[in-house]
């Protein structure tokens, strides 16, 4: 068997380190070819020596240094290079095979356009960048024969769950449900999440993940981010594409099919499983996460997702009904909130007064959109109109 060449972009994040975990048990069809990371140089000088990738990348030339002094000291024969514009080479490097998008946030969507343009199998764990880049993405990966999967675990439980033939999901299927936990403040009174810290915002009750989907999480906007991201994998209108509170995180999502009959994915809460599904499509491989216990299982309980207690979510239908380029300036104005948050700036409540605000004041600002550039110039619009209302609360 041939071995799959693969690009890990993100390597030292939560989810780049649980690919290399699913990689590192499949020796016999996975080879890392590239890995990247943005600030834990020293973590990703460990993975370089574990497992000897042909190329490295670092944001600056100060990480290069440190990363190939290490290297070098270890006897390590890994290239290394620097910047955004080295992370789109790897990305569409001839070489390589599949792509892991595992970077958080819209610095994301370079490199993935430029993965989706040279064809690859395109594994995307990295959402903003699809809710940003919308349909020029999907353009990207269709001008480019890209293979899409979703590593998403809720997008990949709908994906595991719809018939393969692409053309005939808009007649088999209603609408698809996807499954959020709640997070960590689901039953918490939302008249005190004014003093919500930090690290109760990031303490998620489920699932280990990287800090800023944790926040998103808790306000949900990380569902309404999904409820974005599953409109452009399965071109499905916002009125098919609902979400159920299910705090449990067993079922993945569901698919409701026309006669009534539901699909569901189940198992534990573990991204091993949608990783090892997205390198192995469509084959199975044994991902390394435990199965689940259904008698350790005391109930699988549903709950509505309300607007009271999660006004977020909603604002991924606004956007879905508004001008394209309206799900973009969410995203960056939620990247910035969430950043405000995290480093002390502003309350827990207020991430969702920044989004809204930002919305509204850029909704009329919204032109079009007709090449990829403009989008970038909303995005960097819609971020200095975040830090103004950041600004406005802080005052
Ligand atoms: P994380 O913060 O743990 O890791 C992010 C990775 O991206 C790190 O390797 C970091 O070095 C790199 N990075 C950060 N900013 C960068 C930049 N500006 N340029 C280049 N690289 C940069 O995040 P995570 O939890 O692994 O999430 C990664 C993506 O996967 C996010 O889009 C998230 O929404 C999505 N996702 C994560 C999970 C999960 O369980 N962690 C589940 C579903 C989807
Ligand atoms: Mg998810």
């Amino acid at each position: 068997m041939t071995r799959q060449r693969l690009a890990i972009l993100g390597a030292t994040g939560s989810i780049g380190v649980s690919t290399l975990d699913v990689v590192a048990r499949h020796p016999d069809r996975y080879e890392v070819f590239g890995l990247t990371a943005q600030r834990r140089v020293d973590e990703l000088l460990a993975q370089c020596v574990r497992f000897r990738p042909r190329l490295a990348v670092v944001p600056d030339d100060a990480a290069a240094a440190r990363l190939r002094a290490g290297l070098l000291a270890a006897g390590v024969a890994t290239e290394v290079a620097v910047g955004p514009s080295a992370l789109c080479d790897l990305a569409s490097h001839p070489e390589v095979d599949s792509v892991m998008a595992a970077i958080v946030g819209a610095a994301g969507l370079a490199p993935c356009l430029a993965a989706a343009r040279a064809g690859k199998r395109l594994l995307l764990a990295n959402k903003e960048a699809l809710v940003v880049g919308g349909a020029f993405f999907m353009d990207a990966v269709r001008a480019g024969g890209a293979t899409l999967l979703p590593i998403d675990s809720e997008h990949s439980a709908i994906f595991q769950c719809l018939p393969e033939d692409r053309g005939s999901w808009n007649s088999r299927i209603d609408h698809i449900v996807l499954t959020a936990s709640g997070g960590p403040f689901r039953t918490r009174d939302p008249a005190s999440l004014h003093d919500v810290t930090p690290d109760e915002a990031v303490a998620h009750p489920n699932w280990v993940m990287g800090r800023k989907i944790s926040v998103d999480s808790a306000t949900m906007m990380n569902k309404a981010l999904e409820v974005i991201e599953a409109h452009w994998l399965f071109s499905l209108p916002p009125e098919r594409i609902r979400v159920v509170i299910h705090p449990q995180s067993i079922v993945h999502s569901m698919v409701v099919c026309r006669d009534a009959s539901v699909l569901a994915q189940l198992g534990t809460p573990d991204m091993k499983v949608p990783i090892a599904y997205g390198l192995s499509f469509p084959e199975r491989i044994e991902s390394g996460a435990p199965a689940l216990d259904f008698l350790s299982l005391k109930a699988l309980t549903f709950e509505p997702a309300t607007r009271e207690r999660f006004p977020g979510l909603f604002l991924a239908y606004d956007a879905l009904s508004g001008p394209e380029g309206a799900s973009a300036v969410l995203n960056a104005a939620n990247e910035e909130a969430v950043a405000a948050f995290l480093d002390g700036t502003i309350r827990f409540p207020q991430i969702h007064s920044v989004n809204a605000r930002t919305v509204d004041a850029m909704a009329p600002r919204i032109g079009r959109l007709a090449a990829l550039e403009d989008l970038m110039a909303l995005d960097a619009q819609a971020r200095a109109q975040a830090r103004l209302e950041i600004g406005a609360l802080t005052r």
